[in-house]
């Protein structure tokens, strides 16, 4: 067990709070991972203060210069990838394979900003008036308060520490109570990458706490949240009464639609593993799935054979397929809605209660879950419940499926399973989700694509990729007039 601190200012220091909280292992609640501080606000303001006073050097340094730190951070990540995921497995449950992986997405977030460093394209465009060149370029904003959940522990904070930083921002992070120790200690990677005292700095402590002072702070110019809706509509909120800059990445209640035409057997892997990959508990789980009518019955037939296979257990062993829900008020939750749908009176084809079989008992654990027969307005088909619950609907025909799968108030990922081109091509068209799946489940995203949803899935923005950098930069449009003339746009018309 380790004792953690707040990181601020390059150093480790003690909260002026003196109250800790204890980050156990939900596949078994004895083990203790670590002891963090439980950061007041005063801790929050000595944070914005390093963070304030390191901005203008950190901001002037070259972005290629800068981006060397980042190359040096993946290095440094690539050694610790093993070590990291163990701790990741402890901390969350999900399973060692998706911890790697998890970890790999970081790494590979580090390398994209270390090769964005040498390619920050602005763009240039001729001038109607001659001699006047015009184009744009982006610059930092400042100091940015970061707040993460806990079902990425590393590959969240990644898309927001790597964009943010690499553009020249500073920052706060504050983790998600759940898994602390993970991005405590990917902060001193970059530390030990190079990354000078005050550029980032780490405050543990509760959202309503920390989270809360970070909103109405006046020195913080941004907060990039990924989150729950709830608390997402919270923060836009709050940020919108000063202005503050704001991305949000929050909620899904994605679906996967089999039509009659499928690979079946493509379709069923990708629905075991868009619904019970990390136990369900990630923004882009499949909790729907669309059926088209003729195939409904065998391919539930198909399903419950699966998903009575998958084996549950603690993520360190390599055969487990499904870990445990992260805490006990997720548990909680997941029983909820599975009461929630037996009144509604979907029908319980699998699952629907605790896993308490031999080393189970002492974790977390909920029986991969399936309801059939369900309509696309109960709760269950409507609302995220962010664990190993999937709810299937039938659909009469392509055009049902797609009006199901746009049902929802989310807008996330969808997944198409068809081998019609021309069906595949128009849900493409018409699916309201940021991200579109044929052929592949509803998870699997790639860090250098843009990444986020539509409807209350977000307020527009995308991490990932080249647009996260939009999030973290104020475009500038600059003007240069080399005619030693005044030309007046609009009213001075060029002639030959
Ligand atoms: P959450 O409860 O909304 O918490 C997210 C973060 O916000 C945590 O660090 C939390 O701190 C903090 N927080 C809580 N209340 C706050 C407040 N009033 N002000 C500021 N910060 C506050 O979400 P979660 O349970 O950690 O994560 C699951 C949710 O995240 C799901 O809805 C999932 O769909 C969504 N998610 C979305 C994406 C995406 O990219 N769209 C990706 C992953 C997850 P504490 O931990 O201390 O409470």
């Amino acid at each position: 067990m380790k004792e953690y601190k707040n990181f601020i200012n390059g150093k480790f220091v003690d909260s002026k709070s003196g109250r800790t909280f204890e980050n156990r292992n939900p596949a078994n609640w004895d083990e203790v991972i670590g002891i963090f501080p439980k950061s007041n606000a005063e801790d929050l303001n000595m944070a914005i203060e390093a963070a304030k006073k390191a901005y203008p050097r950190w901001r002037a340094i070259p972005l290629p210069k800068k981006a060397e730190i980042m190359r040096r951070a993946a290095e440094i990540m690539i050694s610790k990838k093993e070590e990291a995921a163990r701790l990741m497995t402890r901390e969350m449950g999900k399973v060692i394979k998706e911890t790697r992986g998890d970890y790999q997405e970081g790494i590979d977030t580090a390398l994209y900003a270390a090769g964005q460093g040498r390619r920050y394209f602005g763009y240039s465009v001729p001038s109607e008036l001659p001699n006047k060149i015009c184009f744009t370029r982006r610059d930092p904003l400042g100091v940015w308060g970061l707040i993460t959940p806990w079902n990425f522990p590393v590959a969240i904070p990644s898309w927001k520490i790597f964009p943010c930083i690499l553009s020249g921002n500073t920052a706060i992070i504050k983790p998600a109570t759940d898994t602390p120790a993970s991005a405590g200690e990917l902060v001193q990677v970059l530390y030990e990458a190079g990354l000078p005292e005050g550029v980032l700095n780490i405050i543990y402590g509760g959202g309503g706490e920390i989270g809360e002072a970070m909103l109405s702070h006046p020195d913080i110019v941004g907060i990039s949240f990924t989150g729950s809706s709830d608390i997402g509509m919270r923060i836009g909120e709050v940020c919108g009464k000063t202005l503050k800059r704001c991305s949000l990445e929050l909620g899904g209640k994605n679906g996967q639609v089999v039509l009659a035409d499928a690979n079946l057997d493509l379709a069923l892997d990708g629905v075991l593993w868009g619904a019970f990959g990390t136990t369900g508990q990630r923004c882009t789980a499949t909790s729907r799935l669309i059926i088209e009518e003729p195939i409904y019955n065998k391919f539930i037939e198909m399903l419950k054979a699966r998903v009575e296979k998958l084996k549950l257990g603690n993520g360190l062993d390599e055969t487990v397929d499904v870990g445990p829900l992260v805490n006990k008020g997720q548990r909680d939750t997941v029983a909820m809605y599975v009461d929630i749908g037996k009144k509604e009176g979907a029908k319980l084809l699998t699952g629907g209660e605790p896993y308490t079989e031999g080393e189970c008992a002492k974790g977390w654990f909920y029986k991969p879950t399936v309801f059939i027969d369900v309509l696309p307005t109960m709760r269950i088909a409507q609302e995220e419940i962010f664990g190993p619950v999937l709810s299937v609907i039938k659909a009469k025909n392509f055009e049902e499926a797609i009006k199901i799968l746009n049902g929802t108030t989310y807008g996330l990922s969808s997944s198409i399973y068809t081998n019609d081109l021309n069906k595949a091509q128009k849900a493409a068209e018409l699916a309201e989700t940021g991200i579109v799946y044929i052929n592949a489940p509803t998870i699997g995203a790639e860090c250098h694509l843009p990444f986020g949803g539509m409807k209350n899935t977000g307020n527009g923005h995308r991490e990932g990729g080249w647009t996260a950098y939009e999030i973290f930069t104020e475009v500038k449009t600059v003007y240069i007039d080399y005619s030693g003339t005044l030309q007046k746009a609009q009213i001075d018309t060029w002639q030959e």
